[in-house]
């Protein structure tokens, strides 16, 4: 590992960052100037979902940026119309609008959720949320996001939102009236701590949208794109809604979000909104790729199957060194909470070069990239494995 402290003043100071530089990447493994291979279980937080330089990304984003990288979205390209058809064709849904990440996606859902509500009534601006949200960073999506921690330094930020427990039908149904446009909330809360929405209260949402003519609006910024083992996250519900946030894995790395809706949310019209880069062909031909990928029923049951071979070999190592609490999630996109604190895991882990992100104070996100083997796995159990003897010695 390499240990020279890196001292870029250049670089505002917005992240707690380790003092590596990486150079190159390839499949599960980031390699630093020095040449040492990191195992990636943070893959660009959920972003890399085909692994580092992907043999089909790295040719079609050639292949693309020697056509053409951009033009102004007062024209038309094929790579956005196949992308928007794509997403449409799997989700169900009928239009997308794309952006370049997922806080810009939260954006212009909320956008829409406030232009949905003012066409039935002028007092229809209400948002509900959960709490342990994480919607992103920008002002509105700062807004929906329920850490106050991020929040409170910024304020005042866009009113009329409220937040219930998550899986807490009672307060949702409490929290509703006719006033409420939108619903927002994440399938599988990510940056929260990894927790899973029961169907109950998914299909609760669905109905008391419908009852109050409000819009449900799923944040699949990182839970989605095949992370679950499902395509859309929501699709293990069996609940569809009214809008659909994409990111992350979407461009497999290539910057880029969308917003899919279906008839009902389909409220903006030109002025409303709009991005410079958004849906640039660029990115639109990653995300291309990645879809033709990722939503091949074989490439789904890959996720579902390492999904279970990792929890078991977590489970069988617990056998022995007892650390587990609980592991939650689904496909991989998990959280695994220990008796250790995250920080501790992550700096240990760290020396042993293996990359992990926490999800709270005890909690480790298991979100390697999707195309990551059982060796590959096991590799990780060794590492991590080395690192829980080293917190219990
Ligand atoms: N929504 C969810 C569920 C997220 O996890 C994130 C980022 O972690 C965002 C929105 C914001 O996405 P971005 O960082 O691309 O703006």
């Amino acid at each position: 590992m390499s240990s020279n402290k890196i001292n870029a003043e250049s670089i505002m100071n917005t992240y707690g960052r380790k003092d590596i530089v990486f150079e190159k990447g390839s499949g599960v493994w980031l390699y630093d100037e020095s040449g040492n291979a990191y195992l990636d279980f943070v893959a660009g937080v959920a972003v890399n979902c085909l692994g580092h330089s992907h043999p089909e990304i790295v040719k079609a984003m050639q292949t693309q940026v020697a056509n053409l990288v951009h033009v102004s979205n007062i024209y038309w390209t094929q790579a956005q119309i196949d992308l928007g058809d794509k997403l449409c064709a799997k989700s169900g849904l009928s239009s997308a609008f794309f952006c370049n990440s997922g806080t810009e996606s939260l954006e212009a859902a909320l956008k829409i959720g406030r232009k949905y509500g003012k066409t039935i009534s002028k007092d229809k601006t209400k948002i509900v949320v959960l709490e342990k949200a994480f919607h992103g960073r920008t002002m509105g999506a700062l807004s929906l996001t329920w850490n106050p921690k991020y929040k409170e330094p910024f304020g005042p930020l866009v009113d009329q939102i409220s937040a219930v427990p998550l899986n807490d039908i009672k307060a949702l149904t409490n929290m509703m009236d006719d006033d409420v446009c939108a619903i927002i909330m994440e399938p599988i809360q990510g940056e929260g701590g990894i927790y899973n929405s029961e169907k109950a209260f998914v299909e609760s949402a669905r109905a008391l949208a419908d009852q109050h003519d409000a819009l449900l609006i799923f944040d699949e910024v990182q839970c989605g794109m095949a992370r679950t083992g499902h395509l859309f996250a929501h699709q293990m519900y069996g609940v569809k809604p009214d809008v659909l946030c994409l990111a992350k894995g979407l461009g497999a790395g290539m910057p880029i979000g969308a917003v899919i809706v279906n008839e009902r949310a389909d409220v903006l019209v030109p002025g409303d909104h709009g991005s410079t880069f958004g849906g640039n062909p660029l990115a639109c031909s990653a995300g291309n790729v990645v879809m033709d990928i990722v939503s091949k029923p074989a490439f789904l049951d890959h996720v579902k199957a390492i999904s279970s071979y990792i929890k078991k070999a977590l489970q069988t190592l617990d056998e022995t060194h007892d650390f587990l609490k609980e592991i939650r999630g689904e496909g991989l996109i998990l959280g695994v909470e220990t008796k250790y604190k995250s920080a501790d895991i992550i700096e240990k882990a760290l020396g042993e070069e293996l990359l992990l992100i926490g999800a709270g104070e005890n909690t480790v996100r298991i979100i390697p990239p999707l195309v990551i083997t059982e060796k590959e796995i096991d590799i990780f159990i060794n590492k991590f494995e080395i690192v829980l003897n080293q917190l219990s010695a």
